[in-house]
């Protein structure tokens, strides 16, 4: 018999260690592991549950059931291997420094026991160290990487194992609550789970949305990319699912606009990937520089602007719009993220540590590749990051992308009754005209123009450019 450790892999079908490894009985295994817990947050947990629950209604239907258990993962496998006698266990590589050296640790463990391990690359379609540069390095400029990506075949789905594979635990184990487990209910909405829900959602991205991508993904008032990243994340949908709906998709494009749409959205996918090799082969950045200067970057330390932006009270609208959308919806648009995180690194000059970590607690699709890449891009620090001199202008962006102000007033309610145009020149309104058109909004907290002359010195003082005379 063989236990399987599900982890960010909530779903029976199109799971690599569940159904290919070998073709023993199988006995699915749930751990929560204090030390796995330490590092997540109320939304991730939340959706957890969630998807656990449609797990289990799963192996249920298949007289089997999902072993739900608590306590340290090496000690609790060993202990399950040695309960059902069972000679092997399976999972899904980890990639980030943490994952990787827990993961170590329960093999030893399991090693010990006399149990075979079975590690096998199921997140992403290629694994660290197949694309490399001519000179076997990895990548850290995306373009190159992507190109690789694109044209490198990919293996296709695979079905879940069939009733026949599976074991009864032989006992009922409860899915615990948050409360159980020391969590507050999160203050978001958090996305539903599970892998049924993300069949449909990516079966109805795939129906029409994704042919308008091209266009649609930057206007977050639009609502048109896939909203699939909670279910990437915790692996809900397995990526060979994933991309063989998308290339079916590419087949059945009515034209070549629509075609090239579903291409960029693959490329997004390839963004993940890349990510996910930079972290395995760099794990120091979830807390370093990817980037070297110089010298430090001289970050500042203010309190009250850090937590204005987290509650999204900087009075630029289009930064506090995505920030309370984050804590309404436990998710933040992809474009709208790129602002927040220049606002919190060029305009507020704060650590990108404190945004990354803000976003840790908050997003339900956290996870570390995804999370440092995007604030290290943003932060000039990072891979392929955008220059140091190339600065987000909060208004301008808001206007480009959220030109009727759509996305800004569902989640600023105190500026729903304001004309656009006022919205979008909110930094240039005098007091009174502020105060007539919505009293209850706050005036700008920086000086966008002066912080950025603020943020070039920082990067130039780094850089050693610094005019000290
Ligand atoms: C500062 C910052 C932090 C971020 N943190 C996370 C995070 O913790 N988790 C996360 O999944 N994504 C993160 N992203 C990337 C991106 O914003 C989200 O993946 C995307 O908004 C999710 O929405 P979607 O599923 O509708 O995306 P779609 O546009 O539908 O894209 C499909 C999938 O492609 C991947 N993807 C899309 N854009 C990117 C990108 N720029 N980088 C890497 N992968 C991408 C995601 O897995 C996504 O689900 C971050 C971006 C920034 C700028």
């Amino acid at each position: 018999m063989r236990l399987h450790w599900h982890r960010t892999d909530l779903r029976p079908s199109d799971n690599l260690p569940l159904s290919t490894v070998d073709s023993e009985p199988i006995l699915p295994v749930y751990v929560f592991d204090p030390q796995i817990l330490d590092h997540a947050a109320p939304p991730r947990i939340a959706f957890i549950l969630d998807s656990l629950e449609t797990l289990r209604e799963w192996y249920r239907a298949r007289e089997s059931d999902l072993l739900v258990v608590r306590g340290s993962a090496p000690e609790q496998l060993a202990r399950l291997a040695d309960e059902y006698d069972a000679d092997a266990a399976s999972w899904a590589q980890a990639y980030s420094g943490l994952g990787r050296r827990r993961d170590e640790r329960v093999q030893e463990r399991l090693d010990a026991a006399g149990v075979e391990s079975h590690v096998v690359h199921d997140h992403l379609h290629h694994e660290p160290g197949s694309i490399t540069t001519n000179k076997g390095e990895p990548y850290s400029v995306y373009s190159y990487f992507w190109k690789k990506w694109r044209d490198r075949e990919k293996r296709g789905s695979v079905p879940a194992p069939g009733a026949d594979r599976l074991v009864s635990p032989g006992r009922d184990t409860p899915i615990p609550t948050l409360d159980d487990l020391g969590f507050e209910t999160p203050e978001a909405t958090v996305p539903d789970g599970g892998y049924e829900e993300a069949r449909h959602r990516l079966n109805e991205f795939c129906s029409e949305p994704i042919y308008r991508y091209e266009e649609t993904r930057d206007r977050p008032a639009a609502n048109a990319t896939s909203r699939l990243s909670p279910h990437l994340a915790h692996g809900t949908v397995g990526v060979r699912t994933l991309h063989d709906r998308v290339v079916r998709a590419r087949e059945e494009a009515p034209d070549d606009e629509a075609r090239e749409a579903v291409e960029t959205f693959r490329s997004e996918l390839a963004w993940r990937e890349f990510y996910h090799h930079v972290l395995y082969f760099n794990p120091e950045v979830v807390t370093e520089n990817y980037r070297e200067y110089e010298n430090d970057i001289e970050w500042r330390d203010d309190p009250e602007e850090l937590q204005a932006w987290k509650d999204g009270e900087t009075g630029y609208p289009i930064v506090d719009a995505g920030m309370r959308q984050l804590r309404a919806e436990a998710y933040m648009h992809n474009r709208v993220r790129m602002i927040v995180a220049s606002f919190l690194t060029k305009d507020l000059l704060l650590d990108w540590r404190e945004g990354y970590d803000w976003f840790r607690r908050k997003l339900a699709d956290h996870n570390p590749a995804n999370n440092n890449g995007g604030w290290q891009w943003a932060a000039s620090t990072g891979t392929d990051a955008q220059p140091y001199f190339r600065i987000f202008n909060p208004m301008t962006q808001g206007e480009r992308h959220d030109p009727d102000a759509e996305y800004i007033r569902e989640y600023v309610p105190e500026l729903r009754g304001v004309d656009p145009d006022l919205i979008h020149d909110w930094h240039n309104l005098s007091l009174t005209q502020r105060s007539r058109a919505a009293p209850d909004y706050p005036a700008p907290i920086v000086d966008h123009s002066e912080r950025r002359e603020a943020a070039l010195a920082m990067f130039e003082q780094a850089r050693g450019e610094a005019d000290d005379g």
